[in-house]
């Protein structure tokens, strides 16, 4: 059965994170993250955005998080990660960093060296995944996915390009660890083309198209930059392109228990914010480990 279209979504106007990641949110945890959308909390797209080549450490200096998981996705450029737990990673096009905050790191997010030299274009998104109960304070965790690891299914008409990040599709395992169960798909159209895929019965799915417009089971189209929520119902998508295009398929298993977010933050009730607050002034999220 085909899982029907609920509603879809257009980003909001673009912010800067830090000086250096220009993004447009498409949805938080204060929104269609708070459960709608469970296990994924916030998602922000940077659509291609040209930099000069420069010295300057441009993106966002050492910050905090805790409670859930940082899913960053180049597409073009690129960027570097250093944290409190001692990991390092740059990443270039294709690439994937899942970092697994738990219960605190601090992290920067930067143009990668080579990025800064060369300048160019910087195409980036960063999605949130929420960490049950249970495993918010579980310890650090980075893991870096590089595009040659990550396994690529070409369509039937030979039209699109289908990555696993994470979970799997068909008898098609993502490199990514996680925690609940999360199957995080990567689309390019490379033009005109169809592609169906089947995803578990019951699991939250949204397509967040970011380049191009699909259309979904024949009558839903998406229009521009935007997020389409479908029912946890059925198990079969139909997507239609008539050209290029770039998705994303979020799809995972909901935690259904309470969402309580506050800025890098995301826990369980306001006292584990509170907490978190107290942890992060008081220098353990350094130390901790
Ligand atoms: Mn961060």
């Amino acid at each position: 059965m085909s899982k029907k279209v609920v509603s879809s979504h257009q980003p909001r106007p673009p912010h800067m994170v830090g000086d250096g990641l220009p993004v447009r949110n498409l949805f938080s945890y204060n929104d269609l993250g708070k459960s709608q959308l469970s296990p994924f909390l916030m998602l922000d797209y940077g659509s291609p955005s040209e930099f000069p080549p420069t010295e300057k450490k441009l993106g966002v200096g050492m910050h905090p998080h805790r409670g859930f998981e940082t899913v960053t996705l180049v597409l073009q450029g690129g960027l570097q990660h250093k944290d409190t737990a001692g990991n390092f990673g740059e990443i270039g096009p294709g690439d994937v960093q899942w970092m697994t905050a738990g219960k605190g790191v601090l992290h920067e997010e930067l143009h990668s060296e080579s990025f800064r030299k060369t300048g160019g274009t910087l195409q980036m998104v960063q999605l949130w995944v929420n960490l049950p109960a249970d495993k918010k304070m579980t310890e650090p965790r980075y893991q870096t996915l590089h595009a040659a690891d990550i396994p690529v299914i070409v369509g039937a008409d030979g039209a699109s390009k289908t990555r696993v990040i994470s979970g799997k599709l068909g008898d098609v395992s993502g490199p990514a660890k996680t925690f609940t169960p999360v199957n995080l798909i990567d689309i390019e159209f490379t033009g005109k083309g169809r592609l169906s895929v089947v995803l578990p019965e019951g699991y939250t799915t949204a397509l967040f198209v970011m380049e191009g417009a699909v259309t979904v089971n024949g009558t839903d189209t998406t229009d521009g930059i935007s997020i389409m929520i479908l029912e946890r119902n059925g198990s079969k998508i139909e997507m239609a392109a008539d050209g290029p295009a770039r998705l994303l398929i979020l799809n995972g298993k909901q935690i259904d228990e309470p969402v309580v977010g506050y800025g890098p933050f995301v826990m369980n009730s306001s006292e584990e914010i509170q907490q978190a607050m107290q942890d992060f002034s008081s220098g353990t999220f350094s130390t901790a480990q």
